[in-house]
């Protein structure tokens, strides 16, 4: 068992010089308490941080990482495309060879831009769905996350139907009440809101599976209710795949429904592990972008060179095979997971997208945010110390997802899930004198 000082040497020198200590606020551990380990090194499904303890990792840098961390063949693509420069402000080939790998996989796709984020991914989606239609709406879904930009950072302040308000302080009022925020999984609020306002809309963007508040699947009948509300009214529909993109047999969750969005932004995997986002879709939208058509986006780094080949690299190993080890481990997992809690007697519920897990301490799989947030995210904050403890790394938080990578093996698998029991163990022992 690791046990942990609270402050380590590397946090203190962070906190004093970046804010919170972390570039990005989900890295803090504000919601589990307690100060986050630094990172040293990471190698196939084990990351070791400055005090040199070692941990299975289940989060996979949030997604990208799905060959597990320094794969060889990426780690050889990276070094070979440094070494003719890491940037050079003009096209390169492999720019066409991402696009290429991307588009073979996406039948939605037919040009694509690369950028440097989701974030930029998503904020260019909408300025193109603006343009396209000339409307100014968009309707988005509360608990679903497409980035930071100001119009989607907007957020019902209850589950009924309302105009958006600003979620973060910094965006205007004008800028979210742009943005409708209705609930996840209801086509009953999506299908009010095109009767209302139908001709007002210019996108609906969505994660075809919700990734950013757990793992919350879409409802029977969701998916396709959207692509048709928003073929009636000539709006476009954006999948946010930056999640989901590549991490099924199928490559994205379009492909599984069979469904057409409009426009598609990728992220994560496609980048290896480096900086990346993409759009892409119907070419008559896409080709609104400038140089050909009227709508401004622009990246000094964008398709960078190195990013690229990171991507190539990893996009070139995901065969049927690799899909099918990571399905197979995935399964492991989820089918561990819940019994080692239902031998505790503690109720969770277990969702799983191809490698992709999310568990919930509540009975029922939540599926809006308001159910998610009913779950114990006290119970989760126990659980994270008691895995961080016995070594496996969680993330900091209770409504993320768990990432499975082809380097975890069924034996990392099954050590993770012992030390599970272990801690859900303990829940039980507590349980009685609390209540
Ligand atoms: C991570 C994520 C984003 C944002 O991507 P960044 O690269 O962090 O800007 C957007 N949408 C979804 C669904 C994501 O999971």
């Amino acid at each position: 068992m690791y046990g942990f000082t609270n402050g380590g040497e590397a946090y203190e020198r962070a906190c004093a010089v970046l804010v919170g200590g972390v570039d990005s606020p989900v890295r803090a551990w504000k919601s589990v308490g307690g100060t986050p380990v630094f990172i040293m090194s990471a190698n196939g499904a084990h990351m070791t941080d400055t005090e040199g303890r070692t941990y299975r990792d289940y989060v996979g840098s949030w997604g990208p990482m799905i060959l597990g961390h320094a794969d060889p063949d990426v780690t050889k693509a990276i070094c070979e495309a440094a070494s003719r420069s890491a940037s050079y402000g003009a096209p390169c080939v492999a720019e066409t060879e991402l696009a290429e790998l991307v588009i073979e996989k996406f039948p939605s796709i037919e040009k694509i831009r690369f950028v440097n984020s989701g974030t930029e991914a998503a904020m260019t989606a909408l300025r193109l769905a603006r343009a396209f239609t000339g409307r100014d709406r968009i309707i988005k879904f509360a608990g679903c996350y497409h980035g930071h930009s100001d119009s989607l950072l907007a957020e019902a302040g209850s589950g009924a139907l309302t105009l958006g308000v600003p979620t973060s302080p910094g965006i205007t009022a004008a800028n979210a009440s742009d943005t409708i925020v209705i609930p996840y999984n209801s086509i009953e609020a999506a299908t009010k809101v095109f009767v209302e306002r139908g001709g007002e809309i210019a996108a609906v963007i969505v994660e075809p599976w919700a990734g950013n508040m757990g793992l919350v699947p879409p409802i029977s009948g969701f998916l396709s209710s959207l692509a048709g509300l928003c073929e009636d009214a000539g709006a476009l529909l954006i999948f946010d795949e930056i999640i989901t993109g590549f991490r099924i047999p199928e490559f994205g969750v379009q492909n599984r429904e069979k469904l057409r969005p409009d426009l598609t932004c990728l992220g994560k995997i496609i980048g290896g592990g480096l900086p990346v986002g993409a759009v892409g879709g119907r070419a008559d939208v896409m080709n609104k972008l400038q140089p050909l058509g009227p709508v401004y986006q622009a990246g000094t780094l964008a398709g960078n060179p190195i990013a690229m080949a990171a991507g190539i690299a990893t996009l070139s190993k995901l065969t049927r095979t690799a899909y099918q080890k990571m399905e197979y481990l995935s399964g492991r997992f989820a089918t561990g997971l819940e019994q080692a809690a239902s031998s505790a007697g503690i109720d969770i519920s277990v969702s799983r997208l191809g490698s992709i897990v999310g568990f919930f301490f509540a009975p029922k799989l939540p599926l809006n945010l308001d159910a998610v947030k009913m779950s114990d995210s006290g119970l989760y904050a126990k659980f994270f110390h008691g895995m961080m403890a016995r070594g496996d790394y969680f993330a900091p938080s209770p409504f993320e997802s768990i990432f499975i990578s082809l380097a975890h093996t069924a034996e990392i698998i099954d050590a993770t899930i012992g030390n599970a029991r272990e801690v859900f163990g303990e829940f039980a022992e507590i349980a009685p004198a609390e209540a």
